[in-house]
């Protein structure tokens, strides 16, 4: 007879698991990980119990922040990029091969980290405006970080423009060692197909195959589209949801087919020009990441700064969930579904960084609990759509 211990055992089960010990040792190392890559996917799905009593919906959240190598769910697609090209001969450990990418940090946090692990050099590309905690933590895990003003597209300098010049210079420089390989997230399949294959079906197992909608931000698109891509061929009438900041396109794409709203034209202000505190989603630009999916996605949610930062603090303040900016825009926008769609959905949206990494900007902007005379209502939060 084999004993085992699992996270189940009681007390008096665990002494007895002892005594019997000497007999019945069964080897199973099989929960130890093969380092920080070993510790990417897999992520808890949380019931958010103060937004489902609220809503009579079931809300449910993967917490994407406990990816164990740069804590977000880039983690799963700095490894499907790595590993990709591993596999097609373009990078050579510890041969000074450089990852270079644009990012506005949580991609450029999961590279760096597993550059280390796995012997590359990282530089990383990224706007100025971001919170500098993110750069603070790529300068400590070893990769360069050159931070440029935000600019559109078209200009060279831009943070993802950049990057893509320093990889070309780095492979045709004879003084430099290795090669430089341009991750380029935008654009690259590696993205979406780290979803497609690993958070959408987690997601359904999780659920059992039972949700109704899943609802996310877009920054590159590879998210929402890899998710959707497997959650709409096993379950056809779920339901997908952009969640949007102020300033980014997305929202219009999805609604009209093209980035700026008809009715406004090219008066529509632009992502890089809108003052959001909301980092890592929103974008003005077709990226191949997110049109791959754009078909699927069913509706889209607009939601400003001043919902995401009472989200925030309503996520404290109920659940001890302390989260960065664009878990805060997914919360109210799968919030704001549950009241569209009534009582009795099941509603899978993500937590994708801690608030940790956004201290000196969205929440240093946020009222802080207890700060304010009156607790959050929800439908305060639903209606302070005055940015
Ligand atoms: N949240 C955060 C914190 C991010 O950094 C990003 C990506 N930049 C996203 C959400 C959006 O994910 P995706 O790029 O897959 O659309």
């Amino acid at each position: 007879r084999i004993l085992r211990l699992s996270k189940g055992n009681d007390f008096e089960e665990v002494k007895h698991i002892i005594a019997e010990l000497p007999n019945t040792i069964e080897a199973d190392t099989s929960d130890i990980k093969e380092g920080i890559e070993g510790c990417i996917g897999d992520t808890p799905l949380i019931k958010i119990k103060s937004l489902s009593e609220a809503t009579g919906c079931e809300i449910l959240a993967k917490a994407e922040f406990l990816n164990g190598a740069g804590n977000s769910p880039k983690d799963r697609v700095a490894l499907s990029i790595i590993e990709t090209a591993e596999e097609q001969g373009l990078l050579v450990p510890h041969s000074g091969d450089t990852i270079y990418e644009g990012t506005v940090g949580s991609t450029g946090i999961s590279l760096a980290a597993i550059c280390r692990a796995r012997g590359y050099k990282a530089h990383i590309c990224m706007p100025d405006d971001m919170a500098i905690e993110k750069s603070d933590l790529l300068l400590k895990l070893g990769a360069e970080v050159e931070r440029v003003r935000p600019a559109p597209i078209v200009d060279q300098n831009q943070f993802v423009n950049l990057a893509r010049t320093r990889a070309a210079e780095h492979t045709a420089d004879p003084e430099k060692p290795g090669r430089g390989l341009f991750a380029d997230q935008f654009e690259t399949e590696a993205n979406w197909r780290a979803h497609f294959t690993g958070t959408g079906p987690e997601i359904f197992h999780q659920t059992g195959g039972r949700l109704d909608a899943f609802v996310s931000g877009a920054g590159t698109g590879g998210t929402i589209s890899g998710v959707s891509m497997f959650l709409k061929q096993v379950l056809p009438k779920v339901r997908i949801v952009l969640a949007d900041p102020p300033g980014s396109g997305l929202f219009n794409r999805v609604k009209y087919g093209v980035m700026f709203d008809p009715k406004e034209r090219e008066g529509t202000r632009r992502r890089h020009q809108v003052d959001t505190i909301v980092e890592g989603i929103g974008i003005n630009r077709v990226t191949r990441n997110f049109e791959v999916g754009r078909e699927l996605i069913d509706d889209a949610i607009r939601v400003t700064d001043d919902q995401a930062q009472a989200m925030a603090r309503w996520l404290v303040e109920n659940d001890g969930i302390f989260v960065g900016s664009s878990s805060a825009v997914n919360c109210v926008a799968a919030t704001k579904l549950a009241k569209q769609l009534g009582p009795g959905h099941r509603i899978v949206t993500l937590l994708c960084d801690s608030g940790a990494r956004h201290l000196s900007k969205f929440w240093a902007q946020t009222d802080p609990i207890g700060g304010s005379e009156e607790d959050l209502s929800l439908e305060d939060i639903l209606n302070a759509d005055k940015k």
